[in-house]
Formats: structure tokens, sequence, C-alpha cells
């Protein structure tokens, strides 16, 4: 592949959170989309949610009735990987789980076209390593877009070792048709973003966790204290807590620190199941028309 033209499909694995923004702006861009997941259940609530965050932009005149339908014309979903065979770029964006992100790409890489490339949205493993669980890792590069996709401007181009400029800069060049503006990280453990972001976010549940605010108070204090548009809390329900906890054990695992020990307190919610507004519980509960702190 030599140039961004030659991308005319797009995969994308994982119809989540995050699948289904990428999904979005992908198809909104005019790019076929292939939206792949283990579970119907998930491309289906993909499919309504892609439809509401496009009406939303309709409402608010960022996009017009005409795009709004050839985007949703251009998403199609599946379960089998054949499904992504005529894909030219596939963006992976499942489970935050090593084990998974393997087997998916041992399923992805024989039925691809050996001039695809493939691209990972992990927040935090490490991209040579995945890359080397494929059959091409020159091919192979991170593009972290930022959750809400459709919203968030950012995306961290991460090249792997073996990643080649070709690659790079035809992601480089996708990334800014998609409308979106790029920062370059190196292929350490949890890139720029989320190397600086998350620490935060677990310190603030030690801060729950030792009884030095509630939850209220802690969100208020970086809320109006330090100006953030969103407090850590409510922050880390909308990541997802299960995400958190996994970044939070590449960066303890990765840097052997002990200034990134996950806090037995946000370890403990994933165990119960509360990963946040995805599930309806977190730090908040949403299940009433406003969230309502839990502690
Ligand atoms: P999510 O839990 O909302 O969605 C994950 C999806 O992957 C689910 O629909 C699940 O069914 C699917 N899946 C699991 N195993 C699969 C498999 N073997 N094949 C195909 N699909 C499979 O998670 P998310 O928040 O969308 O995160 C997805 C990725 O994006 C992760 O790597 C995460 O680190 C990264 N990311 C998340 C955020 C965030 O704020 N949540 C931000 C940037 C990047």
């Amino acid at each position: 592949m030599a140039s961004l033209d030659d991308i005319k499909t797009i995969g994308v694995i994982g119809a989540g959170q995050m699948g289904n923004g990428i999904a979005h702006v992908i198809a909104l861009a005019g790019y076929d989309v292939r939206l792949l997941d283990v579970s119907e259940q998930a491309l289906e609530k993909a499919l309504v949610q892609i439809g509401k965050n496009l009406d939303r932009q309709l409402k608010k005149d960022m996009i017009s009735q005409a795009e709004k339908d050839a985007a949703l014309a251009h998403i199609t979903t599946g379960v089998e990987y054949t499904f992504l065979s005529d894909c030219n770029l596939v963006i992976e964006a499942a489970t935050e789980n090593e084990e998974v992100k393997k087997q998916i790409f041992k399923s992805l890489c024989p039925v691809l076209g050996e001039e695809a490339i493939i691209a990972t949205n992990t927040s935090s493993i490490s991209v040579t390593r995945l890359a080397s669980y494929t059959d091409r890792p020159s091919k192979f590069m991170g593009m972290h877009f930022m959750n809400p996709v459709p919203l968030m401007k950012l995306v961290e181009l991460i090249r792997g070792i073996a990643t080649d400029e070709t690659t790079y800069r035809i992601i480089h060049e996708l990334t800014k048709k998609l409308g979106k503006d790029t920062a370059s990280a190196e292929d350490f453990p949890a890139f720029i973003v989320n190397r600086i972001l998350l620490p935060m976010i677990n310190e603030a549940v030690y801060t729950l966790y030792e009884g030095v605010g509630n939850v209220q108070s802690i969100d208020t204090a970086l809320r109006l204290g330090a100006n953030h548009p969103m407090g850590p809390l409510q922050l880390a329900d909308f990541i997802g807590l299960d995400t958190c906890l996994s970044i939070m054990h590449v960066l303890h695992d990765g840097l052997a620190d002990t200034k990134y020990r996950p806090c037995p307190l946000l370890v403990k919610y994933v165990e119960a199941g509360w990963l946040g507004r995805k599930v309806g519980r977190g730090f908040y509960d949403y299940s009433g028309d406003e969230p309502v702190p839990t502690r």
C-alpha cells in the first residue's frame, strides 16, 4: 500500500464504546466500515448508539440528514473474520486484554490481504508486542482514539519498533481526514495520555479509599479547584473501571514502580462488576435521571 488513496474499506474489531465511535467517524468520512464483534448483541447496540450519536450531530447542525444517511449506509456488521477479507485497514478496538487481542490477530491475519494495515486502539499495551502476534509488524501501529470518539479531537499515534514510514504516514493522513489532530508517542507503557491521566484517577480512588473525601467532594475539588471539565471519578466511570484497572496493571508491570500500584478499591469495584457508566454503576449510580454518588 503506497498512499491513503489505497484505503477504501476499513474494518473495526470490537463494537463497544470505542468501536462504535470509531465506526461512526470513519463512516462519516465516506469509508465503507465493517464492524465485527463476538457478540451479536454488542453489534445491535452499537448500531443503535451510532444512530443516536449521528442524530445528536444532526440536531446541532454539525451534519446534514444526507450525511447521516450516507454514514449509516456505509456500516455493515458481522461476527466471522472472512467478513473482513477485503479491508485495506483494520482497527482493533476490543477489550483491553492482551490474550484477547492476541487471539484476534491470530484469526485476522490469515483472511487479510498481505498489503493491509492493522492498527490497534489499545490504551496501554505494548504496540511492539501486539505487532509480534501478527504476520506484518511493519504494517502495524497504535491509533489511540479518545472517548467519546465523535467529540474528542485527539488521536495518539504510536509506532511499534518495526512500524514502517509508509504505514505511519498513511495512518497520520487518515487521522487528519477524520478531522482529528495527532500527538506522536513512543511505545512505552500507556503512551502519553494515559501515563499521565491514569495515575491521577488511581490517586483519586486512593483518596476515596482512605476517606480523605467522598465521591462528590473529590470530583468537585478537581472540577472547580483544577478547572477539569469532569471530576476524576466521573471520568473513571466514563472510561470504564475495568479499562482503568487494566491500564494501571500495564503501568505497574511495565515500569515496575510502586507508585503505579492499583488502588484496592478500584480492584474491588471491578470484581463486583461495577464497571462504570457502561453497566449503569461505578462510583456513581446511573439508574435514575441524574448520576448519584455511591460513597
Ligand atoms: P468495551 O468493553 O466497551 O467494548 C469491548 C468490545 O470488544 C465488546 O463489545 C466486546 O464484545 C468486544 N470483544 C471482546 N472480545 C472480542 C473478540 N475476541 N473479538 C471481537 N470483539 C470482542 O471497551 P472499550 O471501552 O470500547 O475499549 C476497547 C478498546 O479501546 C480497549 O483496548 C481500550 O483500552 C481502548 N480505549 C478505551 C477508551 C475508553 O475511554 N474506554 C479510550 C481509548 C481507548
